[in-house]
C-alpha cells in the first residue's frame, strides 16, 4: 500500500495533521478508568509538530550513520556478557556525541549508562545488543551459509537496536540544545538479553530511580507497539550443580557416587512432572558439566533450567518444583545438591497505555520502509528454504491486525525478555521495528541473513524517526508523562507489585559464554566491518545482494 518513501509519508502525514483544531489529542486521551485523581490534559505545544519533522529529516540524512552501527555490531557477533567490541564501539560514539557515560554498571563489564541533558523527563532509550549461539551466517544469502562454522552470529538481530536509539537520540539531543529544551536522554545497552542476564540488576542497582519514561526497541518484522500485558512469559533461569564421589568406573563403580546421574535423574524427574504443569509454561534445560571421561565417576555435573510461566508467582510455583526435584534426584545418588545459581531472570511484560499510544501516532506518520524488488526476493526466497509462506516483507504497520495493540487476552506463553523487570518499575514501551524477514524461526541463522542488508538498514532507520518523534512528544508535553504515570501507578501496579526474582545473594553471570567467545574470536575478527574501506558489509564480504538459489 505505501509504496512512496517513508520520510514523504511521514511529512505528508504531518501536514495533513498540522492544523491545530485536528491535531488536538487531548480530547480523546482520557485519564484511565481507575485513576485515583484527574490528571490534565495534554496541552499541545505549537513547536511539537515542526520539530518532529525536522527530528525525522535529521534521522534521514543520518542513514550512512545507522547503516555503519547495524552492520558493525552485526560483524562483532558476540554473545552475551561477552560484547566487548561492541560495548567499546558504543561507549566511543556516544562519548563523541557529548554522551557522559558511566561503564561497567551493576558489576557488568559489558553494561553502560549514557546521560545527555538536565532535567525533567529523564527518558531512557535502551535496546539489546548481544547474539546466538551457532548463528554465524553470510547476509544476503537466502539458505543456510555461515561466515564461520559454529560461531555465534545474530540470529535475532540485536546488533540492530542501539543504531535507532543512537541515532533517535543524536537528532533529538541537537534539536533540544537549538531550541533550549530541558530533559535527560539516557542510553543503555540491554546486555546477556539472551540470557536475560542483566535487567532486574540495573533496577536492582536503581538506575532506573529517576527515569521517567523507559523507551525500549526490539527489532520485528513489523513496525508495531502493544500496551497492557504481553503475550509471552517471565522466566528464573536457574543452575543445579550436584557432588558426587570419584572412583574407577569399571575397577570399584560401588565406591563411586555419580553426579551426573543426578543430573539424569532430574531430568527424568522433571519430564514425567510435565504432563502435569500448566500448558502455558515453558521449560528446557541443557547439561553444562557431564562430568569428565566415562571411566572416572562424574564427581560434579550441573543442569541449567529455564522455568518460563506467565505471572511471578507461578514462575516461582515452577522453580520450587524444580528445586524439589533436584533435591529427590541428590536423595536418590547419594549426592550433594550444592547452593543453586540464578543466572537470570525476567518479569512478565506489561507496557504502558499512554506512551504506547503515542508512539502508535507515531508509527502512523513514519509509515512502513519502501522495500525494493531486491529486499522482497530475498525474503521469499529464504521463507521457501524454510518452508514458511510466502508473504514476502510486511507492507502495513501495526500488528497482525494492522493496529496498535491492547493487553492479550489469551496468552499461551511463549518467549521472555527481561525489559518485563523494568516495566515493572517505570512507565514502558517496546518499539518493535522491520528490520527482519516474517515467518523465521528464532534463535537461528535465517533470522541473521536480513541483518545487515538494506531490509535491516530501512528497517532501523524507520524506527529511529519513530522513537525521535516520540522522545519529542514526551520533551514537550509533560501531561503525557504524568499521564503514563497516572496509568503505571493506578491501574498497571494497582494490585501487582514488583518483586525481583533474583535473591540478594545472586550476582550477574558475566563468566557465561567467555570460553565460546575465546574460541571464534581471533577468527571473527577477520570479518570485522571496516566503514572507512566499505560502503557496506556486503560490500565488503562480497556479496551480490540478494544470493537466493536458482
Ligand atoms: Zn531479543
Amino acid at each position: 500500500m505505501r509504496r512512496t518513501p517513508a520520510s514523504l509519508v511521514a511529512f505528508a502525514a504531518i501536514a495533513m495533521i498540522a492544523a491545530p483544531s485536528a491535531q488536538n489529542e487531548s480530547n480523546s486521551r482520557v485519564a484511565p478508568a481507575a485513576s485515583a485523581a484527574p490528571v490534565k490534559p495534554v496541552k499541545e505545544d505549537p513547536r511539537a509538530e515542526r520539530l518532529k519533522g525536522e527530528a525525522v529529516k535529521e534521522v534521514e540524512s543520518m542513514k550512512d550513520f545507522t547503516q555503519q552501527m547495524v552492520d558493525s555490531i552485526f560483524s562483532f557477533a558476540e554473545l552475551g556478557f561477552q560484547e566487548k567490541e561492541t560495548h567499546r564501539y558504543l561507549v566511543d560514539i556516544l562519548k563523541k556525541n557529548g554522551f557522559t557515560v558511566q561503564e561497567g554498571i551493576a558489576g557488568i563489564p559489558t553494561a553502560f549508562m549514557a546521560t545527555w541533558g538536565s532535567g525533567k523527563p529523564v527518558i531512557a532509550l535502551g535496546s539489546d545488543i548481544d547474539g546466538i549461539p551457532q548463528a554465524s551466517q553470510k547476509p544476503g544469502v537466502a539458505y543456510h551459509a555461515p561466515m564461520i562454522e559454529g560461531a555465534p552470529g545474530h540470529g535475532e538481530g540485536h546488533n540492530s537496536g542501539q543504531a535507532v536509539n543512537l541515532t533517535a537520540a543524536i537528532a533529538v539531543k541537537k534539536l533540544m540544545e537549538r531550541e533550549k529544551l530541558p530533559g535527560t536522554i539516557r542510553v543503555w545497552p540491554g546486555t546477556a538479553e539472551e540470557l536475560v542476564g542483566t535487567k532486574a540488576y540495573f533496577v536492582r542497582e536503581g538506575f532506573f530511580k529517576d527515569v521517567d519514561v523507559a523507551m525500549f526497541t526490539h527489532v520485528g518484522n513489523e513496525l508495531a507497539v502493544s500496551w497492557g500485558d504481553r503475550e509471552g512469559t517471565g522466566l528464573v533461569s536457574v543452575e543445579y550443580t550436584f557432588t558426587g564421589q570419584t572412583a574407577h568406573s569399571a575397577g570399584a563403580p560401588w565406591r563411586g557416587r555419580s553426579a551426573l546421574d543426578a543430573v539424569e535423574l532430574m531430568n527424568i524427574g522433571w519430564n514425567y512432572r510435565r504432563e502435569h504443569l500448566p500448558l502455558d509454561h515453558r521449560s528446557h534445560y541443557v547439561i553444562t558439566n557431564g562430568g569428565d571421561q566415562p571411566n572416572v565417576v562424574p564427581r560434579k555435573a550441573s543442569v541449567w533450567y529455564y522455568f518460563r510461566h506467565t505471572t511471578y508467582e507461578r514462575i516461582k510455583e515452577l522453580w520450587g518444583i524444580g528445586d524439589q526435584i533436584a533435591k529427590g534426584a541428590a536423595m536418590m545418588t547419594n549426592t550433594e545438591l550444592e547452593a543453586t545459581r540464578v543466572l537470570g531472570s525476567a518479569w512478565p511484560q506489561h507496557f504502558n497505555k499512554i506512551v504506547a499510544e503515542t508512539t502508535w501516532t507515531n508509527i502512523q506518520k513514519v509509515g512502513m520502509p519502501e522495500w525494493s524488488d531486491a529486499d522482497q526476493k530475498l525474503a521469499k526466497a529464504l521463507q521457501k528454504e524454510l518452508g514458511s509462506r510466502e508473504q514476502g516483507l510486511s507492507l502495513k504497520v501495526g500488528g497482525t491486525n494492522g493496529d496498535l495493540q491492547g493487553p492479550v487476552r489469551d496468552n499461551r506463553g511463549g518467549g521472555s525478555d527481561d525489559i518485563g523487570d523494568i516495566s515493572w518499575n517505570v512507565p514502558t514501551v517496546t518499539l518493535r521495528f522491520p528490520s527482519n524477514i516474517p515467518g523465521l524461526p528464532g534463535h537461528n541463522w535465517a533470522n541473521a541473513i536480513s541483518m545487515a542488508t538494506p531490509i535491516a538498514h530501512k528497517g532501523a532507520t524507520a524506527g529511529a524517526k519513530v522513537q525521535a518523534m516520540t522522545i519529542l512528544d514526551l520533551v514537550l508535553k509533560p501531561a503525557l508523562v504524568d499521564q503514563a504515570w497516572d496509568y503505571f501507578k493506578n491501574v498497571q501496579t494497582k494490585e501487582i507489585k514488583y518483586e525481583p526474582l533474583i535473591r540478594p545473594q545472586d550476582r550477574p553471570a558475566i563468566e557465561l559464554n567467555a570460553a565460546i567467545m575465546e574460541r571464534y574470536r581471533s577468527e571473527l575478527k577477520k570479518y570485522y566491518y571496516d566503514p572507512s574501506r566499505y560502503k557496506t558489509y556486503l560490500e565488503q564480504l562480497g556479496i551480490t545482494y540478494p544470493t537466493v538459489k536458482q
